[in-house]
């Protein structure tokens, strides 16, 4: 369907070669981590083989190469996302970093007794959790907005959620449960009409769905770099000039200073401000080169040859006995959670993993979900540009087969 080489790309991704079990690897796994290309890894082996070095610290050759090349993974972040400054894109260790950094800092500054922060019903653990914390300190309540039985955000509800009470409204683009591609352009239209700040988690979004973020306009916007074939450790923190300024820095150390005394520290600009300590370098100049690596494929190419493998799988899948949608959202990307009759989750992912075939199973870290759909977990395949219409055949006969053995 895309004029993508397939089958030159998946040599780019070494693990790809793989027996698991004496079978070929069918990974299907991407929603908790994308496997990595060559030159991603290359490009991590580079930076400890060639100028290992501290940045933003000495004057001495190999420190300024290191510099360069962690600024000009910087400015591939910016580009990617097309943030109006490079200061705004912060590095982290992934999303979970980016979400405690803006609750935290956040409700230390601008959350106070009676206020409340909107969360959904499908958010991840990492941004259910850290704003529970925040309202708890500050005595503020978290307000969550409800889901159709297909998996949909209930917009009408949250339209009538936001009162003069609400301070944050923190939600994501795409759910890793249920594949659901949230409507975040009315989420944040609505929010700013009443001068309420956004953060919008893209850690299941960044990889699939081109994000302009002058155009989007979030005030926050997080991922993770290894959902994005890029390393584990890494991730970035998208947040506007006015309120990066605005807030307290999170972590206190070297770098994020500029001028210590013991009577008082006046703090580095941003993006130095929020990076305290030294950072996963390596991490973050591969982070750069994954981006790259994704770029030179085409983002559009990408997203219309995941989108077609997403419709065939579904197609396949439907035609299971048995089998049982968690989440049918019109707008999905990437993710397809089901059950077949009474199997239990783990059992099928089992029998699948002795097949070779790598799916996750069990709550995906959004607990309150499942409790909402009264299901124990899910089977969840998660799929990406190089997979194939015979990996997901291999998926559906692997599902009929475990199925057979199990009932
Ligand atoms: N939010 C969503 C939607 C996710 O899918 C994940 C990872 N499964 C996270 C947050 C947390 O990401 P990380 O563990 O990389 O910090």
């Amino acid at each position: 369907t895309t004029g993508l080489d397939i089958a030159q790309i998946r040599k780019d991704f070494p693990i790809l070669q793989q027996q698991v079990h004496g079978k070929p690897l069918v990974y299907f796994d991407n929603g908790a981590t994308t496997q990595k290309p060559q030159v991603v890894i290359d490009a991590e082996a580079r930076y400890y083989e060639e100028y290992n070095s501290n940045v933003h610290r000495g004057v001495h050759h190999l420190s300024q190469v290191a510099t360069d090349a962690y600024e000009k993974a910087r400015h591939i972040v910016a580009g990617y996302i097309n943030a109006a400054h490079s200061h705004e894109i912060i590095f982290t260790k992934g999303t979970t970093d980016g979400i405690n950094l803006v609750a935290n800092t956040m409700s230390r500054r601008f959350l106070k007794a009676g206020d409340s922060v909107i969360i959904s019903s499908m958010e991840h653990h990492s941004n259910i959790v850290p704003w529970q914390i925040a309202c708890e300190e500050a005595g503020a309540t978290l307000k969550v907005i409800p889901i159709t039985e297909k998996g949909e955000l209930r917009m009408d509800v949250y339209e009538s959620m936001l009162d003069d009470t609400v301070k944050m409204v923190a939600v994501t683009y795409v759910s890793n449960t249920l594949g659901t591609v949230n409507p975040v352009q009315d989420i944040i239209a609505l929010a700013h009409a009443r001068n309420i700040p956004v953060l919008i988690d893209a850690a299941q979004a960044i990889q699939h769905i081109s994000i302009d973020v002058q155009a989007l306009q979030p005030d926050f916007l997080v991922f993770s770099g290894h959902k994005i074939y890029g390393p584990t450790g890494t991730g970035v923190l998208y947040g506007t000039t006015e309120w990066l300024n605005k807030l307290p820095p999170y972590q206190g150390g070297g770098d994020m200073i500029k001028t210590v005394t013991f009577a008082k520290t006046i703090y580095n600009e941003l993006p130095y401000k929020f990076e305290a300590g030294t950072p996963n370098i390596a991490g973050s100049i591969a982070l750069g080169t994954a981006i790259e690596y994704l770029q030179q494929i085409g983002l559009p190419e990408i997203q219309q040859r995941e989108e077609a493998l997403m419709a065939y799988a579904m197609q396949e899948l439907r035609k299971i006995d048995g089998i049982r949608f968690i989440g049918d959202a019109k707008n999905r990307s990437g993710v397809i959670s089901f059950l077949v009759h009474n199997i239990h989750p783990f059992d099928m992912g089992e029998l699948l993993d002795q097949q070779g075939i790598a799916v996750r199973t069990g709550h995906h870290c959004t607990e309150p979900l499942m409790d909402l759909f009264q299901v124990p977990g899910t089977v969840r395949a998660s799929l990406t540009f190089y997979n194939t219409k015979e990996e997901i055949d291999k998926l559906v006969a692997g599902v009929k087969r475990a199925a057979s053995m199990l009932l």
